[in-house]
C-alpha cells in the first residue's frame, strides 16, 4: 500500500543525480508556479513506470578519504536501511573500479534487494562492457543510458513488478476520479520537521488514549490511518512516523524521516504542513511544502506556537512567510496554538475548504471567460513576431484542478504569463491552497 522506497547507490559520477532527475521530474514540476520553494535534489517521487514509488539519491557513496563526506554517508545508510530496493549504478565507459568492488562488499552484508544497473552505454557496446563487471558476483548488468533515457522505463517496470508483484496497482489514490461522496472521510496527513507541534497537534485532534493505541510497536512498515471526526466531519488522519509519538523509553532523539513524509503526502488528500511560530523557515519546511504541492495536494499552513507570542513576533512571521514562500495569496496560513487547542477547529475547516476547492468542478463557459478577461486585461507576448494566441480553455481534471488550454505557440508561454493565467483562474474559482496544474497545448 505504501510506495516502495528505491535508494540509488554508486560511485560519485555514475550518473546517480542524472536519473534522479529523470525518475523524478513530473510532467510539469507544479514547485515551479511558486517562487521560494526548489526541489529537492535527494528525495523525490517517481513517477517513470507502472506505479509512484519514493526515489532517494544517497550521493557519493564508496569514496571514503573525505571528512564532510562522512555525515552524508551516514544519512545516505539510513536512506539504505529504509530502501526496499538499491539500484546499483555503475559506469560502462569506466568499468570496475576498486569503488565498486568496496560498494558490492558492503551492499551485500546488507541483504537488500539489490539491481546492478551499468550507465552511459550510449557509444559503447553494452555487452562488451557488461561482461566485465560479471567480477563483481552479481547477474548480469541492467544496461541503461540515464542521460538520454534509454532503458530506463524498462528497467522501472521490471523493478516495481519485483517490488510489488506483478500488476502494479495504479497508486496514487488522488488519481482515481471517484465520485463525489461528499461525506467521505478525508484522508490528511500532517507533516513537518521535528518539535514543531505535530504530535501535540495530533493529540488534539485525535486524544491522548487513541495516540497510544497508534503508538503500538510492531506497525511500522504499513501506514497507519487513524478515523476522527471533528464538527460532523470525518477525517482520516494518516501517519507520518515523526507524528507518532516518541516512546518514553526510547531513544528520545526522534528520526525524521522525509520517506515516511512522503509516502504519507502521497497516501493524503490534503497535507497539514506545520511551522514553528518561534523557528525561522527553513530551507527543509520549503522542500517538504515542495513535496507536497508536487504530488498535487491541497496543503494547509498551520503555524503553531502561536500562543505566548508578541506582536512584533507575529509580525516578523507573517513577513517571513511572505518574502520566503510568497505563499500568502495560495492558501491562508493558519495560526494555531496545538498546546491550547486555540484555532484548531478552523484548521480543519480549512483542511474541508481545500478538499473542496481540489475537487471542483469548472464548467467550460466560465473557464473561457475567465481565460478571456485575462488575455483583455494582459495580452500573452509577441514570439518571433508572432503573438502567443491561447484559445479555449476546458478542465483537464481534478485533484489538483487540471486547466487545458489550447492555442498556438504555447510552448513559448513565459513563466510569469503561466502564473498570472493561473492566478486569474485561483480567484475566480476560489480554489484556495490547491496546486493548480495548467496545461497547455498547441493544436492547429
Ligand atoms: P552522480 O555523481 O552519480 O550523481 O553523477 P551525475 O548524475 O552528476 O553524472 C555525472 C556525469 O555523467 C555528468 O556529466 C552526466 O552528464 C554524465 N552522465 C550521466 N548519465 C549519463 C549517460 O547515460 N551517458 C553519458 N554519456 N553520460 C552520462
Ligand atoms: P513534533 O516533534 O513535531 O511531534 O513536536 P511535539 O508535538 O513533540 O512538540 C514539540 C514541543 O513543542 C513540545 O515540548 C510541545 O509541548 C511544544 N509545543 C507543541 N505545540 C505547542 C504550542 O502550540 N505552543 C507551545 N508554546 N508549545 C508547543
Amino acid at each position: 500500500m505504501e510506495q516502495p522506497v528505491i535508494a540509488l547507490v554508486g560511485r560519485p559520477n555514475v550518473g546517480k543525480s542524472t536519473l534522479f532527475n529523470r525518475l523524478t521530474r513530473t510532467r510539469d514540476a507544479l514547485v515551479a508556479d511558486f517562487p521560494g520553494l526548489t526541489r529537492d535534489r535527494q528525495y523525490g517521487v517517481g513517477r517513470l513506470g507502472p506505479a509512484p514509488y519514493v526515489v532517494v539519491d544517497t550521493g557519493g557513496l564508496g569514496e571514503t578519504d573525505d571528512v564532510t563526506y562522512h555525515h552524508m554517508q551516514r544519512q545516505a545508510l539510513r536512506a539504505l536501511d529504509e530502501a526496499d530496493v538499491i539500484l546499483f549504478l555503475v559506469d560502462a565507459r569506466v568499468g570496475v573500479t576498486p569503488g565498486d568492488e568496496a560498494l558490492t562488499r558492503d551492499l551485500r552484508r546488507r541483504g537488500k534487494r539489490v539491481w546492478l544497473v551499468m550507465n552511459k552505454i550510449d557509444g559503447v557496446d553494452a555487452d562488451v562492457a557488461g561482461a566485465e563487471f560479471h567480477s563483481l558476483g552479481m547477474d548480469s548488468p541492467w544496461p541503461i543510458a540515464a542521460v538520454q533515457g534509454r532503458g530506463v522505463t524498462q528497467l522501472m517496470g521490471a523493478v516495481l513488478e519485483d517490488c510489488l508483484g506483478a500488476a502494479p496497482a495504479s497508486a496514487d489514490p488522488a488519481d482515481a476520479e471517484a465520485p463525489d461522496e461528499p461525506d467521505a472521510p478525508i484522508d490528511v496527513a500532517i507533516i513537518g520537521r521535528p518539535n514543531v507541534g505535530k504530535s501535540t497537534l495530533v493529540n488534539r485532534l485525535i486524544g491522548e488514549e487513541r495516540v497510544l493505541v497508534y503508538d503500538m510497536p510492531g506497525t511500522t512498515r504499513d501506514s497507519i490511518r487513524v478515523p476522527f471526526e471533528r464538527d460532523g466531519r470525518a477525517f482520516t488522519l494518516i501517519d507520518t512516523a515523526g507524528v507518532r509519538r516518541r516512546s518514553r523509553v526510547s531513544d528520545g532523539v526522534e528520526k525524521f524521516s522525509v520517506i515516511k513524509t512522503l509516502q504519507a503526502i502521497e497516501a493524503a488528500q490534503v497535507v497539514i504542513m506545520v511551522l514553528d511560530a518561534q523557528q525561522e523557515i527553513s530551507e527543509q519546511d520549503a522542500h517538504l511544502i515542495g513535496h507536497a504541492i508536487n504530488a498535487g495536494r491541497g496543503l494547509v499552513l498551520a503555524v503553531n506556537k502561536w500562543d505566548g507570542l508578541i506582536a512584533e513576533n507575529r509580525e516578523r512571521i507573517r513577513r517571513e512567510l511572505d518574502v520566503k514562500l510568497g505563499f500568502l495569496d495560495f492558501t491562508r496560513p493558519r495560526f494555531i496554538s496545538a498546546l491550547h487547542g486555540t484555532g484548531v477547529g478552523r484548521l480543519l475547516e480549512e483542511v474541508a475548504h481545500v478538499h473542496a476547492a481540489a475537487r471542483r468542478e469548472l464548467p467550460t463557459p466560465a473557464l473561457n471567460r475567465v481565460l478571456e478577461d485575462a488575455i483583455s486585461a494582459h495580452q500573452p507576448p509577441l514570439v518571433r513576431g508572432r503573438r502567443i494566441k491561447l484559445r479555449y480553455a476546458h478542465q483537464g481534471g481534478r485533484n489538483p484542478p487540471t486547466i487545458v488550454v489550447h492555442g498556438n505557440q504555447t510552448r513559448d508561454l513565459p513563466d510569469a504569463y503561466r502564473r498570472f493565467l493561473i492566478n486569474r483562474f485561483r480567484k475566480a474559482f476560489q480554489l484556495h491552497g490547491t496546486p493548480i496544474r495548467l496545461e497547455l497545448r498547441t493544436g492547429e
